[in-house]
């Protein structure tokens, strides 16, 4: 073999060696994503969110600018008494039909709160 021949041999073999090292850190990082899941969690900044008055602490609402949740019935509301709110027992964030394709916090709050029924 020529010296060129061993050169690119030992290039593609060390190639070969730092790629497989990389795979199962890649898996890892996959198989997170894929657990973790599924759905971000809302942020307050999104514009829904503003538009709303979303908070992950429901007693954090300005309730000079949202009186719905204002006094002692407005203190009872939250998202894990709404009936938008859909969250596996025990769950800290739970789905919200306002933010498709999010997660909404249980303590947290917004204007569309209704009642659960
Ligand atoms: Fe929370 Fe209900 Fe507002 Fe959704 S609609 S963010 S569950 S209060």
């Amino acid at each position: 073999m020529s010296e060129n021949g061993k050169l690119s041999r030992r290039r593609f073999l060390g190639t070969a060696l730092a790629a497989a090292a990389l795979v199962p850190v890649a898996g890892r990082g996959l198989m997170a994503t894929a657990h973790a899941g599924e759905l971000a969690k809302v942020t307050e900044d999104d514009p829904t969110a503003v538009a709303l008055g979303y908070v992950h602490d429901a007693t954090k609402v300005d309730t000079a600018k949202f009186p719905k949740r204002a006094g002692d019935a407005g203190a009872s509301q939250f998202c894990h008494n709404c009936s938008l709110y859909q969250a596996a027992e025990g769950e800290e964030w739970g789905k919200c039909s306002i933010f498709p394709g999010k997660l909404v916090k249980g303590a947290g709050w917004c204007n569309a709160w209704v009642a659960k029924g």
